[in-house]
């Protein structure tokens, strides 16, 4: 593997703190970090981990939000499932891959997706795995315990036995189990803490009781604040209660939801968080990074960390910015990023 230099702003370390810095890069690992002088125009950010996504229905992308959430998304007959039972394995594998290579283009190295399909829609997704981009793959009616599979994705919580013994299945296997609750209301949620999940997706409708179990049961709960507002799911800055989640100590993490509604972006979603929820830049990039952890990596930028990076061109605002990590997220985001670099490796560079 290539010994690498980079030259930019770095936000280093958990605290993102902007140094002008040379790091360098060797066998993936990041070995030194030193001052360096003048400016480089650009900004290396830690790369961004989209903590929940559904890859599969890029095959549908940007289908009418014209009927109620459950009819769009809900296992076995909402209009998602209908289409990607309709769907050739071929072209599932070719989406998910324009949809793999979308993410790297914005500096995302790892995701975490939801998979339909059982053990062939897990399979589906490695097939299309493009290099150096990390998921973290989540299956169903079987796929939970492929060998390619991380976890168990369970749709929602409905006390069914068939829920109770998958998860139980997942943790024997020493898998992760993850469930969708609190979206649309908060039936699901008591019964989706009783699968004892490791995570807790969406949280939109938490109550205090809610967030103080899973900060004191150590659940991660992961936001997809765009997802919600174009659902309809909310249409207030408290909910999902982002402030409350994190005073409360919990791990939270952002995702971007079902591709078919909204881009896997995560500098968008990083930007939407800010200005709706009014989270600090810093707060939004552990949120929008953290999710590594679920891989057992992550992309701090310290010495001796695997290099998971997104380096971004200033366009000429860093000598203008007073906040550099706010000028990163909301104003050049996805656009201005000109390489990615995944365990050492640069996996796209803008030509
Ligand atoms: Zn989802």
């Amino acid at each position: 593997m290539d010994n690498i230099q980079l030259t930019g702003t770095a936000f280093l370390g958990s605290d993102f703190r902007p140094e002008n810095v040379e790091l360098t890069i060797n066998n993936g690992v990041i070995t030194d970090i030193s001052p360096a002088r003048g400016n480089s125009g650009k900004l290396i950010l830690p790369a961004f981990f989209n903590a929940h996504t559904h890859i599969g229905d890029t095959v549908a992308l940007d289908t009418p939000i014209d009927r109620p959430l459950k009819e769009l998304v809900a296992p076995p007959d909402g209009l998602k499932h209908v289409i990607l039972r309709e769907t050739s394995q071929d072209k599932l594998i070719s989406a998910m891959r324009h949809t793999m290579e979308f993410m790297v283009q914005g500096g995302t190295t790892g995701f975490a997706d939801f998979r339909e399909g059982g053990a062939a829609g897990v399979s589906a997704i490695s097939s299309a795995g493009i290099s150096g981009i990390t998921p973290v793959i989540l299956g169903r009616d079987g796929g939970e315990l492929t060998a390619e599979s991380a976890g168990l994705g369970l749709s929602n919580a409905h006390r069914l036995d068939s829920e109770i013994e998958a998860a139980a299945a997942a943790k024997r296997a020493g898998k992760l189990v993850a469930v969708h609750a609190g979206e649309g209301g908060i039936k699901d949620i008591e019964p989706a803490f009783e699968l004892e999940p490791d995570l807790i997706i969406h949280a939109t409708n938490f109550r205090p009781q809610d967030i103080r179990r899973a900060a004191d049961e150590d659940i991660a709960v992961v936001l997809c604040p765009r997802s919600n507002w174009l659902l309809g799911v909310t249409d207030s800055a408290k909910k999902p209660p982002v402030r409350e989640l994190l005073d409360a100590g919990c791990r939270v993490y952002l995702g971007t939801d079902n591709v078919m509604f909204v881009s896997p972006d995560m500098a968008a979603e990083c930007a939407f968080l800010m200005t709706v929820y009014k989270t600090t830049p810093e707060e939004t990039l552990s949120m929008a990074s953290g999710g590594f952890s679920l891989a057992g990596t992550s992309s701090v930028i310290e010495e001796g960390k695997p290099a998971n990076l997104c380096v971004m061109d200033d366009a000429g605002l860093l000598s203008l910015s007073r906040k550099p990590l706010t000028t990163a997220l909301t104003r050049l985001g996805r656009g201005y990023v000109c390489q990615t670099v995944s365990n050492g490796e640069i996996i796209y560079s803008e030509k």
